[in-house]
């Protein structure tokens, strides 16, 4: 990357973000489902296991898991996303891009303590999974066999678990249409989902969120908000596609050619939604 970026822990980070809503005023309900989200009379009526209750306007943020009676209209067909703490592997202080062959891994370390030190494995996988979705060592093994790099990183690692963690049909590259329904905003990967690789999947969510916050308190329409949003993600999420073309046809391209080094800097900052 062409920029220093944070790698953190979803407990952290998520731990954070429910902690400042809290602190800001939001009231918290941990652990319910939301059933359901209809038009009501006045705004909304979300479906809890519960009860219902009335909403002017309802911010869908229910990332890579569709939701019921609000499908991404258009998205393509979807991914397996593939994680695997590891324990015996030193990834330095970087994260490692790991292509292979249907995919493509992330390793970055664990905060110290974790699995002595350790590291997490994330993969995106298209096409045929095989035995890699059911079983560590088979998933170990795919990721090894893609690059030089990988092999050596990955020699004497040891899974934390029996198989890795799966979260199947992620719909890379899905943009929401501009329009949809009156009071009902679309974030995060609810709006757009852009290949892992970029690492840029969760500054959209931040971003979009605050967009969407911004555009309620001033009295705008999901509609307005979400035209704006789809142009503001487009950039990105072009160069990210381009980025995931070039690694499945070309897996060594990012790695370790000079000639090449300063092409995917400069595709790596087109990714980034802070600068549109
Ligand atoms: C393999 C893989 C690796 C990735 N690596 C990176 C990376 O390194 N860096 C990066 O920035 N991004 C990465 N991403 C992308 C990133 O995870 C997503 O873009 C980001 O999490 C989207 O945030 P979100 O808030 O929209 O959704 P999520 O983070 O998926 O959160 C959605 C939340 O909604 C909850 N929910 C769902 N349905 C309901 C319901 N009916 N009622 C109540 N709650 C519900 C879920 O439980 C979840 O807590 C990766 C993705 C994958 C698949």
């Amino acid at each position: 990357m062409p920029f220093a970026a944070w790698g953190l822990p979803r407990r952290l980070l998520d731990g954070a973000l429910r902690g400042a809503a809290v602190a800001a005023g939001a009231e918290l309900r941990a652990g319910v489902a939301v059933q359901g989200a209809e038009p009501g009379p006045d705004g909304w009526i979300l479906r809890l296991p519960g009860g219902a209750i009335a909403a002017r306007q309802v911010v869908l943020a229910t990332g890579k898991q569709a939701f019921r009676g609000h499908p991404r209209a258009g998205a393509p067909p979807g991914a397996l996303g593939l994680k695997l703490h590891l324990a015996g592997v030193d990834p330095g202080g970087t994260v490692t891009l790991l292509p292979f062959a249907g995919g493509y891994a992330g390793l970055q370390p664990l905060p110290n303590g974790a699995h002595d030190g350790g590291a997490n494995l994330c993969a995106a996988l298209h096409g045929e999974a095989g035995a890699a979705a059911r079983d560590a060592a088979a998933f170990l093994a795919r990721v090894a066999e893609g690059s030089a790099l990988g092999a050596r990183l990955l020699a004497g690692a040891r899974p934390a678990w029996d198989r890795p963690l799966a979260v199947a049909g992620v719909p890379y590259g899905f943009r929401a249409r501009a329009g949809g329904p009156p009071g009902l905003f679309r974030i995060g990967d609810q709006a757009a989902v852009i290949p892992s690789f970029t690492g840029e999947g969760i500054a959209l969510a931040l971003h979009s969120g605050l967009a969407a916050a911004a555009a309620i308190l001033a009295g705008e329409e999901a509609a307005a908000f979400q035209a704006r949003w789809r142009r503001r993600s487009a950039w990105p999420m072009r160069w990210a596609e381009l980025g995931a073309w070039v690694l499945r046809q070309a897996p060594g391209a990012f790695t370790g050619v000079a000639a090449v080094a300063p092409a995917a800097r400069w595709l790596a900052r087109g990714t980034r939604v802070s600068r549109c």
